[in-house]
């Protein structure tokens, strides 16, 4: 088995694992290329199909070319594609590009609380429905009590702290030091009512990893991590009025590898162009106790 291999085996196992032990489990689907890799293995674990719900959270501040994206693979793999958002925020305008509120606050409302309530079932959920080719309002408001992340432990600071499953209070809260040891490959799946886990597949892998495995695989990526001509492009996806292209002219995925392994960005952290994280104190700490992905 290569490196890759390997990855893909334990990724696979730990789908496995969370679909056998989690009665209620969604997927988190931010269109980016971690959750996008999660997916594909979603589909090797479940010989192509899957079996879970793709949740994901609408900003409306997405570049609009991810929510294509979304829909566009939702259609193609037949996915069980659920979103959810913060209607009263967007519609009161307490938002950070609307000048009310500041960054942090705005993900808050848009991304911590949108999502909390989401997997609750406690504010609407729209469902895609593949007859009607449209989102319908979802009749099932059961909540989500696994919930599968495609966060790297290697992408920012606080996310190396999580574990392959990673317990949740009944807030959306993480407690960073009442977690589950993992040893050998043991997880602790077993946990008190009302807790929400969230589990980690993608935790071992780097990005070089993830765009070796895009290669070889030759999943299907947006556009917009490749240079269309303006010698930019995006390192990181998110919400356009906070997220900044990088310096390269990777055309392809072959030659982000060799960016990579050049070690062009070796100095420049992966989501140095999200400007949340400097809000959050140069990390996201404080955003993801509060429940952010
Ligand atoms: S990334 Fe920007 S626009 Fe998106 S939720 Fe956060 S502050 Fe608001």
């Amino acid at each position: 088995m290569n490196h890759l291999d390997k990855l893909e085996s334990k990724s696979i196992h730990i789908l496995r694992e969370a679909y056998s032990e989690f009665k209620n489990l969604g997927m988190l689907w931010s269109i980016g290329k971690d959750s996008t890799v999660l997916l594909w293995l979603a589909r090797k674990a479940f010989f192509g199909h899957v079996p879970i719900p793709l949740i994901h959270v609408d900003t409306h501040y997405k570049i609009p070319e991810m929510i294509e994206h979304r829909d566009r693979l939702a259609r193609e793999w037949q996915l069980d594609m659920i979103y959810g958002e913060n209607s009263e925020a967007i519609e009161k305008k307490l938002t950070f590009p609307d000048g009310n509120v500041t960054r942090m606050q705005c993900c808050k409302n848009l991304k911590s609380e949108a999502l909390k309530n989401t997997l609750n079932g406690k504010w609407p959920r729209y469902r895609f429905n593949h007859d009607t080719d449209r989102y319908e309002l979802d009749k099932n408001t059961e909540p989500y009590t696994g919930v599968i992340v495609g966060v790297r432990a290697d992408e920012e600071g606080s996310r190396s702290k999580e574990r392959y499953f990673s317990p949740r209070n009944v807030n959306n809260d993480w407690d960073l030091g009442d977690q589950p040891p993992e040893f050998w490959n043991q997880y602790k799946t077993d946990f008190a009512p009302g807790t929400h886990v969230r589990i980690h597949p993608l935790l071992d892998w780097t990005e070089l990893d993830i765009w070796e495995y895009i290669e070889r695989e030759n999943i299907p990526m947006v556009s917009l991590y490749f240079d269309q001509g303006s010698g930019t492009r995006y390192r990181s996806l998110g919400c356009y009025p906070c997220t900044g292209a990088v310096e390269s002219t990777a055309r392809n995925v072959r030659e982000i590898i060799e960016e990579l392994k050049i070690g062009k960005f070796s100095n420049i952290a992966e989501r140095s162009g999200r400007a949340q994280d400097k809000e959050d104190g140069g990390g996201l700490e404080e955003l993801r106790k509060d429940g952010y992905m």
